[in-house]
């Protein structure tokens, strides 16, 4: 006996399986995910014929293939993307913090290319330390006696928490306990290393007598933290770096400083408003001072740790050091960005950071000027867009009150329901191949243009916003 099957209107798995445009698929994507991705696209293909009334045709194979390996490059697309920072914010830590020197991609390729001597002395054929590549050259530029690197400043700061002051008082103003983005908070990163937290001053004024009289035996070190991302104002005191080390040196305390975004060069010098210069602190007689190497540094994520020999000798032994240890890869990019400082004439071409914030608003005012025709263009005639004047912000908590002038492209609507509008835009700038991150601020979509240096993908950026527009 035979039973009646209707044919069925598509090609089988295995018939689709050997077509040669399909083993191509499978050497690329591999033949399980070939074939379960040809499975699905039957599947769905199939619900559609049953649950459509009208005439469906079948899809024929080579709609299928098409379909097979749009999927698969779909599902193959890498998460992390790259993107065109035009938010106004050059260090911003939502979108990477500082761009790296090619020194340091170099640098970090050859690491992860190649054996290399992470943890090895070539002079005696035995074991090394890790941190010794890239010691030398933060004590050279500091001034401090001794130096160690973890994963990033907040590590950094509960490293020598928990190395200098477990189950002991750390002395702060109450003007410092900063939150910073992300969840950084002086308080509970005192509480996580297990140290207590003795609070001295008011929030707008602590003097000298506060710090000395909070000392007992009990205190573990005196501890500042630079405000970084807000000011104080008005009838304010706060007693100077020297000043606390001297009384905390009078009382053989350490004093330690989390200086955040800390620089190692004067910034004023090239005409940017000054942030505190590590090798100052240290000067000014800071113990431990720890800083980021991602934010003005330009390096990349990393919290360094600059200070006296014995104590920094400590805090390489806590246990938490091995736990919060960094990469073969931010160890390479750190030791070539650090490289750079060895010439500073050479520092605004060769550190991404420094030539952005650099950056003449002539340069950029040019730039704007080139690519609002363009822009205007994509956009089509729903849209205004205009050069303006705008201010960038440096970012990563440095400098927050100082806003340096910039240039940005302003998009309006010209309807009046600007509010939905500008949010529809700024989502179809985020789905470009490369994505466009702008701002928006008085009804307008700002693009400011200071980090843009890439113009010839920016504008490949807008050929493809006209096609979907
Ligand atoms: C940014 C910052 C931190 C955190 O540094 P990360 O490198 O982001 O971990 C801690 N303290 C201060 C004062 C900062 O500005």
């Amino acid at each position: 006996m035979t039973t009646r099957v209707s044919p069925s209107p598509f090609p089988s798995v295995d018939r689709l399986a050997r077509l040669a445009s399909v083993q191509t698929l499978s050497d690329r994507h591999g033949r399980t995910a070939v074939v379960d991705t040809i499975r699905a696209v039957l599947d769905a293909h199939r619900k559609t014929l049953r649950e459509s009334l009208a005439e469906h045709a079948a899809p024929d194979e080579d709609d299928i293939v098409a379909e097979v390996d749009a999927r698969l490059q779909a599902n193959s697309a890498l998460s992390l993307r790259r993107m065109f920072n035009l938010s106004g914010t050059v260090l911003h830590t939502n979108l990477g913090r500082a761009l790296l020197p090619e020194a340091a991609v170099e640098h970090a390729c050859m690491a992860m290319r190649h054996p290399c001597n992470l943890e090895f002395d070539l002079d005696t054929g035995g074991r090394g330390e890790r941190d010794t590549l890239v010691e030398s050259l933060l004590t050279e530029f500091t001034g401090a006696e001794a130096a160690t690197v973890v994963n990033n400043n907040a590590a950094a700061v509960l490293l020598v928490l928990a190395a200098l002051a477990h189950e002991r008082d750390v002395v702060v103003s109450r003007g410092e306990l900063v939150e910073i983005g992300g969840a950084f908070r002086v308080p509970d990163v005192m509480r996580s290393a297990n140290a207590r937290l003795v609070e001295v001053g008011t929030t707008n004024r602590t003097h000298k007598a506060d710090y000395r009289n909070a000392i007992g035996p009990q205190t573990a070190a005196l501890m500042k933290v630079h405000a970084s991302n807000y000011q104080i104002t008005g009838f304010t005191a706060s007693v100077s770096d020297a000043d606390v080390a001297d009384i905390a040196h009078a009382h053989e305390l350490p004093f330690f400083t989390d200086l955040g975004a800390g620089s190692l060069i004067d910034l004023s010098k090239y005409g940017l408003p000054r942030e505190p210069v590590v090798r100052d602190v240290v000067a000014a007689g800071g113990d431990v001072v720890t800083f980021s190497g991602d934010k003005l540094l330009g390096g990349p994520q990393a919290g360094l740790i600059v200070g006296k020999g014995e104590l920094i000798a400590k805090i390489k032994r806590h246990p938490l050091k091995r736990a919060l240890r960094v990469s073969k890869m931010t160890l390479a990019a750190l030791e070539a960005t650090l490289m750079l400082y060895r010439n500073p004439d050479a520092l605004v071409a060769s550190l991404p950071p420094l030539r952005l914030l650099t950056r003449s608003t002539d340069d950029i005012a040019a730039l704007a000027r080139r690519i609002e025709p363009l822009l205007a263009d994509a956009l089509g005639a729903a849209w205004r867009v205009s050069v303006a004047a705008t201010s960038t912000q440096v970012g990563s908590g440095s400098l927050p009150v100082d806003l340096l002038p910039s240039v940005a492209l302003a998009i309006e609507y010209i309807d009046a329901k600007s509010g939905t509008a500008l949010r529809e835009l700024a989502g179809r700038l985020r789905r470009l191949p490369v994505p466009v991150i702008g701002r928006v601020s008085d009804n307008r979509l700002l693009l400011d243009l200071r980090c843009l240096e890439d113009e010839g993908e920016f504008i490949a950026q807008l050929h493809a916003l006209k096609r979907a527009v």
